[in-house]
């Protein structure tokens, strides 16, 4: 019995520190996954006991807003509300659409017709986010403008409906980000306290902390990079982070650039001042649609937004970079990258 005795404490005490050290390490290792959605690649980094569970939940919730929102997919909610624009039917579509395109609707009517939901004849026209753009006609651009207005889209009790044939939403300025949103209900949902989820490179949403308690840091890219370089830092908790520029999606023709943030009101690619903007907001929908709209509506409009106390980053063609007020304190240039780039604290 003694012998017994003396075996089995420190068995259950080397147990226990095991079960302990398992736990703790187990935590801290993150469950990272990559899908492919929304035209990009979605990459979370979860942390936590259900990490791999909220990660599986969000892909999967992920691959279902693709389906419903894709102006592609001839079966999903905002195909079939294209298909039945001009018919003086509404369409029924699923509720999590009816949030989304009334909130959509409701902050593109901020922003002075620079975001149009209804900006899709004429992305179909450039075919901007397929494999084969093209620069349409003067004179086709412009039999297109008229159907890009917003106030032809109505919505009624889980229905949508769009009055003229040949109208079409393109959620692309807002889908990333509403994706973030969906992460972070899932995230909350889980219990998890500590995860990332990016969409594609210009929309990420910072969940909790890190499991060590600090910020998240988050970069600013580098619009001379490629891709994978910063010009400056910040940190975050709990927020999105979306991001616009000419030099995210484009194509090139006879030496010119075309990019895919179009202005509503030319109906080319949108000539802005701005090179580059990030918008950090509680919501990701939010945040997304106001990144591509400032981007359209050039810096003396984005610097208004800062003024009335949104926040983000904004980098001009004369190379200054203007910095918010949350984003002061934590922002850091990155090292070796950006010096020709000039601080503006707002
Ligand atoms: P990214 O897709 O790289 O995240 P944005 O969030 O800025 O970039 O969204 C650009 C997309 O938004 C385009 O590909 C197009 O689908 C859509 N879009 C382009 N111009 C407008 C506009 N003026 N209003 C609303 N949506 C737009
Ligand atoms: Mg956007």
């Amino acid at each position: 019995m003694k012998y017994f005795e003396k075996c089995l404490v420190p068995a259950l005490v080397c147990l226990g520190l095991f079960l302990v050290f398992s736990l703790v390490s187990g935590n801290q290792k993150p469950y990272t996954a990559t899908t492919f959605v929304m035209d990009t690649v979605a990459t979370q980094t979860v942390y936590g006991r259900r990490g791999a569970e909220a990660a599986s939940a969000v892909e999967d919730a992920l691959r279902g807003m693709d389906a419903r929102l894709s102006l592609y997919n001839g079966t999903g909610d905002i195909a079939r509300l294209a298909q039945s624009a001009g018919s003086g039917e509404p369409v029924a579509v699923d509720p999590q659409t009816y949030a989304l395109l009334e909130q959509s609707q409701a902050l593109a009517a901020q922003t002075e017709g620079a975001f149009q939901l209804t900006v899709g004849p004429l992305t179909l026209a450039w075919g901007i986010s397929g494999d084969t753009p093209r620069v349409p006609a003067q004179q086709e651009i412009d039999a297109l403008l008229p159907l890009v207005d917003d106030a032809g889209l109505f919505l009624q009790d889980g229905t949508a409906r769009l009055c003229t044939a040949g109208q079409a939403v393109d959620l692309g300025g807002v889908a990333k980000g509403a994706a973030c949103d969906t992460a972070k209900a899932l995230y909350t949902q889980y219990g998890i306290s500590s995860a990332l989820c990016w969409v594609g490179g210009s929309s990420i949403y910072a969940h909790g902390t890190k499991p060590d308690g600090s910020l998240w840091r988050i970069g600013f890219r580098d619009p001379a990079g490629d891709g994978h370089t910063s010009i400056a830092s910040f940190e975050i908790r709990d927020a999105a982070f979306a991001t616009s520029g000419g030099y995210e999606r484009y194509f090139e023709r006879d030496g010119v650039r075309y990019q895919h943030i179009l202005d509503p009101q030319t109906g080319r690619p949108a000539q802005t001042d701005i090179v580059s903007i990030g918008i950090l907001a509680e919501s990701g929908l939010a945040a997304d649609l106001w990144s591509t709209a400032l981007f359209v509506q050039g810096k003396e409009k984005a610097l208004a937004y800062f003024a009335a106390g949104g926040e983000g980053l904004l980098l001009d063609e004369a190379g200054n970079l203007y910095v918010s007020a949350a984003l002061q304190s934590s922002f850091s240039r990155a090292d070796g990258a950006g010096e020709q780039y000039q601080i503006i604290f707002l």
